[in-house]
């Protein structure tokens, strides 16, 4: 079966998924039933998640729950400002030498964190004119990351023909992917996109987004090790996220898992404070703990760089422990509850 098949089989209705999960009526009470950004999970998920568990730390991820409509304080539309730096409606400039496209809105999931599930995607499907032109006009930029939405939504002749374009563009050097999609549709690291990104001059640098170690089976590390194979660097960012991975043995077996599958721990991020995600936000303190117990444990190659994205900055600003001390003050302006803080 072709992976956009498998991804046509997605859960879409929170019912079906409710049935499927075998959820009692008390449970399904406290879903949230038409979500802004609606019910999206493939089967292959679906299939790994616990059956009556509503705190399943996968289900967790994707099914919207009631507690998001509650309204906190420093919860935004849009925390990390990606507007802000918008070149064009699909092309974000935030640090330098390197740029950002938006080459889709689709995703093989929806995640409830996700930073950017309000962004106003532009919906048109089109080329990427303007933005190759951009591209084209300042050499400065040496890197272009594909997200979106998530690249590998885009079909192979789309994705083959923007890598075409980049690899025209003598100063672009490098070709980030940032994706999820394996974790959920591993079919979709085919034959042709292999060849696709084996033959590119651009060097690639595909970097896996995957909370927790359930993601991560035999055929997901096969897809991984098969873009390794022809000379990609693999990478992962994770997000810290209460109740899916916010303890030592699940972040353990995650990054354990994850190096021997061969992919480099890169990024632990900082939940980004969008509109109704508060019940995932862990504190500082947690997160630097968590570290602090992975370091004691692992090989410093597998533990990654617990970062937050401040707008802004130059780069995604690495929370190291010293860090707390010297921003305490700009710290104190955060108002949340749970915040050290606060
Ligand atoms: S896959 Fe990535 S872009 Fe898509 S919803 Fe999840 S976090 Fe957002």
């Amino acid at each position: 079966m072709t992976w956009q098949k498998i991804q046509q089989e997605n859960f879409r209705s929170w019912q079906h998924l409710a049935d499927f999960l075998e959820l009692t009526p008390d449970q399904q009470k406290q879903i949230l039933k038409n979500p802004r950004f609606p019910l999206n999970l493939p089967r292959r998920l679906a299939s790994k998640i616990e059956k009556g568990r509503l705190d399943d730390p996968l289900l967790l991820q994707f099914l919207a729950l009631e507690k998001e409509t509650e309204k906190k304080t420093g919860f935004v539309q849009d925390p990390v400002s990606d507007q802000s730096f918008q070149k064009s409606p699909r092309l974000l400039h935030k640090y330098p030498h390197r740029a950002l496209l938006l080459c889709t809105s689709s995703c093989a999931m929806h995640c409830r964190f996700c930073f950017r599930k309000n962004y106003p995607y532009e919906k048109k499907i089109a080329d990427f004119t303007p933005e190759l032109e951009m591209l084209r006009n300042d050499p400065s930029i040496y890197e272009v990351i594909l997200s979106g939405g998530d690249p590998l939504s885009l079909s192979d002749e789309r994705l083959q023909l923007l890598i075409r374009e980049l690899e025209l563009i003598p100063h672009i050097k490098l070709l980030r992917f940032h994706t999820r999609f394996p974790t959920g549709i591993p079919e979709r690291i085919n034959r042709t996109f292999l060849a696709m990104i084996e033959k590119t001059r651009l060097q690639v640098v595909f970097v896996l987004h995957i909370n927790h170690p359930l993601e991560l089976d035999v055929d997901v590390a096969k897809a991984l090790k098969s873009v390794q194979k022809i000379g990609a660097s693999v990478l992962s960012q994770t997000v810290l996220l209460k109740g899916v991975n916010d303890s030592l043995p699940i972040m353990k077996d995650l990054m354990l898992k994850l190096v021997e599958a061969g992919v480099t721990p890169y990024y632990l991020h900082q939940l980004d404070r969008v509109l109704g995600t508060h019940h995932f936000e862990t504190t500082i303190a947690e997160g630097h703990a968590l570290i602090a117990q992975l370091r004691k444990t692992l090989p410093g190659y597998a533990v990654p760089t617990y970062v937050q994205e401040i707008p802004h900055e130059k780069s995604k600003t690495a929370l190291h422990p010293a860090h707390r001390l010297e921003t305490q003050d700009t710290q104190s302006l955060c108002h949340h509850a749970g915040c050290e803080f606060a």
